[in-house]
This record gives structure tokens, C-alpha cells and sequence, in this order.
């Protein structure tokens, strides 16, 4: 059965350019709770080891560069179906090849800079929901 949580980050392009509070809002309407949230940056260490299972991949530089630049939101959600769910939410990696009315067709501005993440499946969220919150934190 698929859980019921997942997690996500506010990316700098989105934070910088003031999108948070409308992404949040768009999250919320969808239907999910949020069960703990950070404002937040990224060291360089701290972004080498959430993204290091693309670490051969060839963008691998430039996504910890992008991801250093500036603050981001962490958050943990909830809602049934959760990480299935929430990639519905926000769209295609591509912002080009993302639907009408999802995240990052609507605050994306392109691959890299993509607006929002969200984890591809249950272990993972668990796994990059432990990178940010305390076990306290994630049990609330
Ligand atoms: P997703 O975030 O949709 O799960 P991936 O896990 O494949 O996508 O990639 C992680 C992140 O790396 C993307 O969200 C995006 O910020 C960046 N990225 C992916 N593909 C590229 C690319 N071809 N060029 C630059 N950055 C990329
Ligand atoms: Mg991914």
C-alpha cells in the first residue's frame, strides 16, 4: 500500500523570486497537510549529499551550485497516495513538458530551476525527510 507521506523543497528560484507563498497555498488546496517545515539553506556538503545518487549524472555541478544559491523550504506532507500524488502536483522535471495548472508550469523557469522537488517514493521520502527534521519533528 502506497504511505502517506513525502517530502518537498521550495527551490531558490522560487523562494527568490517570492513564490512561496503561492506554491504553499497551491500544496494546501491540493489536499495535503504539512506535518513540519524549515526555512532554510543548503551548504554545498549538505546538497552533494541529497542529490548524491545523481552524482555521475552530467548536470550533477550544476544542480548543488543552484541549490547553495540561495534558501529553500523543507517540508513534510501529508496525504493518502502521498509522493504519487504530489509528482501529479507539480509536474514533469521539464518545465517545458509539464501540464497545465501544476507547479512547475506555473513557476518554473527551467529544468534546473525547476521550483519545487518532491521524492519518488516512499523510501526515499522517509530517507530525505530524516536529512532535514529530527525524529521528534517527524512524528508530530
Ligand atoms: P525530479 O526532481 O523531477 O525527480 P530528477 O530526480 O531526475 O528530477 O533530477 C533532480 C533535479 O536535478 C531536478 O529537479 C532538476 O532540478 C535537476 N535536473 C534534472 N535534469 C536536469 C538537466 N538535464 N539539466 C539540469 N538540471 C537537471
Ligand atoms: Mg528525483
Amino acid at each position: 500500500m502506497a504511505g502517506n507521506k513525502t517530502f518537498t523543497m521550495i527551490k531558490p528560484d522560487a523562494t527568490g523570486a517570492g513564490h512561496t507563498g503561492k506554491i504553499i497555498d497551491k500544496i494546501i488546496e491540493a489536499g495535503f497537510s504539512f506535518k513540519a517545515m524549515k526555512w532554510t539553506q543548503l551548504t554545498t556538503a549538505d546538497a552533494q549529499q541529497f542529490y548524491l545518487v545523481h552524482k555521475d549524472r552530467p548536470f550533477y555541478g550544476e544542480l548543488v551550485e543552484y541549490m547553495t544559491s540561495g534558501p529553500i523550504v523543507a517540508a513534510i506532507l501529508e496525504k493518502d497516495n502521498a509522493v504519487a500524488s504530489f509528482r501529479e502536483l507539480i509536474g514533469a522535471t521539464n518545465p517545458a513538458e509539464a501540464a497545465e495548472g501544476t507547479i512547475r508550469k506555473m513557476f518554473a523557469t527551467s529544468i534546473a530551476a525547476n521550483a519545487v522537488h518532491g521524492s519518488d517514493s516512499d523510501e526515499n521520502a522517509a530517507i530525505e525527510g530524516s536529512f532535514f527534521f529530527s525524529q521528534r519533528e517527524r512524528t508530530l
